[in-house]
This record gives C-alpha cells, structure tokens and sequence, in this order.
C-alpha cells in the first residue's frame, strides 16, 4: 500500500485565502492594511526571489508590502536604524530581514533588534522562550507550517512517538517545541546522535530537516507513520527533499518535494503578520488561522 500524499500547496492555497478574508476584516474596522515590511540587503538572487514572492503574496492577500532593497555593502548602523525606523511605525506590523545577510553584518544583532512583536519569521530569542514556556508569540513560519499539516492528519497528536531529524533554530529546535506542546513524546536526533534509524524506526511521526538528500531511508519508518519532509536540496536531477521518495511505500502520510512543506512557509507568513497585526490592534486572531 502506498503512503496518503499531503497536498501541502493545496492546503496553503486555502489558508492564503482565510488570511485574505482575515485581512480584509482587519482592514475594515481598522481603517488600515496589515504591513508587511521586507528589507534585502545585497543582490542574492534566490533572496531576490524569495523576497519577490513574498512581497506578491502579501499583496495577494490584501496586505500591505513594505520593500527595503539596500546595497551589498550597507554597514551595520544604517540597518540598525532601518529596523529601529520599522520597529516605530505604526503601519508596520511585521518585519522580516531576508537571511542570509553579508558577512560583514552581524545577524544575531540585526534579529535581536526587531521588536518580538512583529517578529513575523519568529526568530527572535524572546518568541524562541515565549513558545518553549508556552506563551503565545511569533513561531517559525515553516514548523507552523509542518504542525498544521500534521494536525490535518492527527486530529489527536497527544502521546504519539514523534522524532525529529535535525536541531536548527529555525526549523528542528521550534518543531520539537510544537510537538510537545501537543503533547507528543518527542525526540530530536542530530548529527551526533548515535543511532538514528533505531530512533526513527519508533517513530508514529517523523519531521526530517537535515538538508541530505534521501537521508531518510523505507526500511527506517514504522508502517503507517506520517513523514513530513522539510528538506529541500538542489541537484542535478532538480529539487529533492530529506526523505527517499521509496518510505511512500511503507509510510501511512507523507509530504512531497515539492509541493509539500515548501508552499505553507509563505502561507505562514502572512499568517503570522495578519496574527500581529491583529495583536497589536488589540483584536483577537480569527480562529481559522
Ligand atoms: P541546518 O541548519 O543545516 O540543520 C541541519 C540539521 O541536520 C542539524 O541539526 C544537523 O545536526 C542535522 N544533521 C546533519 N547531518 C546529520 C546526520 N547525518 N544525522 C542526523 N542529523 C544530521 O538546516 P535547516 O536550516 O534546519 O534546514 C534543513 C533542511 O530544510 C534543508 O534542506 C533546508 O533547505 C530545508 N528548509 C526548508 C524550508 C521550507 O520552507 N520548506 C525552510 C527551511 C529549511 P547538528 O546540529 O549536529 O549539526
């Protein structure tokens, strides 16, 4: 039997709509779009895209974009007083800096400098303690993501196995942190673990973000179990994920690359800057988002 393929562009193509819904409500009674504010520093052309696509996203739905393209050598303090401009504006709702930045600029500084609540990317360390003491903040797009994908599956994730292959601040740390929150028993396993299938093969769940392609091999997964594949790898036979496409043999769910995890990161995003702009107008977030 082979595995459910979540449609995860399907499923993001429906919560870009509930946002747009959203926003035009917000919009409605607040008299203002939501912001969106992106700042690009340097000519990167795939964060050339991924900015475009963003900025066409947030108009799509029904939100304002707010570009900053800065030069390659902008130094640290006009950035600084960017964010400290966009922190201070009241039609800014979220910012996000477009990683990764050049090398001469300090990252941890210019992420720690946006104010937590319009950290939309939800890298801030105060969001990164907000979800692991469960209260409510910012949380990474792209875990968010996962969750929501998983929670389409698993009406009741409480007390499943879930592992979790990879421990960035960005994807693997967050997606242990939401796991738990709902109630799962869960592990996450790294390069220096010491057996990796031992621990996947328990596994009802398994998120893979390792950035290997084909890492995740059929004869690791338990039958039945639901694997989101995070991964996204450029080769020469075209873009592949984490996961050997043969686990759809064994597995009982699984996301595809592409069209899996890749479409709910957008989709989160404006998700969570509808949710703070909600939050900073003291409106309660809609339910469906
Ligand atoms: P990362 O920062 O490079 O982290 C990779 C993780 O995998 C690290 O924690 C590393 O362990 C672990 N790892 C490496 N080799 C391993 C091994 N042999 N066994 C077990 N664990 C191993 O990557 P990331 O930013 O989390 O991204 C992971 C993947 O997701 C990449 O393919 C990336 O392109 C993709 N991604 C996709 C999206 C999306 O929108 N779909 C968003 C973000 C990332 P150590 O910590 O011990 O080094």
């Amino acid at each position: 039997m082979s595995a459910r393929i979540i449609d995860g562009k399907a499923f993001a193509a429906a919560l870009r709509v509930r946002v747009g819904q959203a926003a035009s409500h917000f919009t409605a009674r607040i008299g203002r779009k939501p912001g969106l504010a992106v700042v690009l520093v340097g000519e990167d052309p795939a964060s050339s895209v991924y900015v475009r696509s963003k900025g066409k996203a947030t108009v799509a739905a029904g939100m304002e974009s707010i570009e900053h393209r800065l030069p390659a050598d902008t130094d640290q303090a006009t950035l600084t007083a960017l964010i400290d401009r966009l922190n201070a504006d009241e039609a800014v709702d979220g910012i996000l800096v477009q990683l990764p930045l050049p090398r001469h600029i300090d990252e941890r500084a210019v992420l720690t400098r946006i104010d937590p609540d319009k950290d939309v990317d939800g890298f801030h360390p105060v969001n990164a303690g907000r979800l692991a003491t469960g209260i409510d903040g910012l949380v990474p797009c792209t875990p968010l993501g996962c969750l929501m994908l998983l929670r389409d599956i698993h009406p009741h994730l409480a007390g499943l196995e879930a592992v979790v292959i990879g421990r960035s601040n960005i994807v693997g740390k967050p997606m242990a942190a939401l796991l738990l929150q709902e109630s799962c028993t869960v592990t996450t396993v790294h390069s220096r673990t010491r057996d990796v299938m031992a621990h996947v093969r328990m596994a009802d769940i398994v998120v893979a973000a390792v950035g290997i392609p084909g890492f995740v091999r059929r004869d690791w997964i338990k039958p039945g179990a639901t694997v989101i594949d995070v991964g996204i790898n450029r080769t020469e036979t075209g873009l592949v994920g984490d996961v050997d496409p043969a686990v759809a043999e064994v597995a009982g769910a699984i996301t595809p690359v592409p069209g899996g995890v890749g479409p709910m990161t957008i989709a989160v995003l404006m998700r969570n800057t509808l949710v703070a702009a909600c939050r900073r107008a003291g409106l309660p977030a809609p339910d469906a988002l």
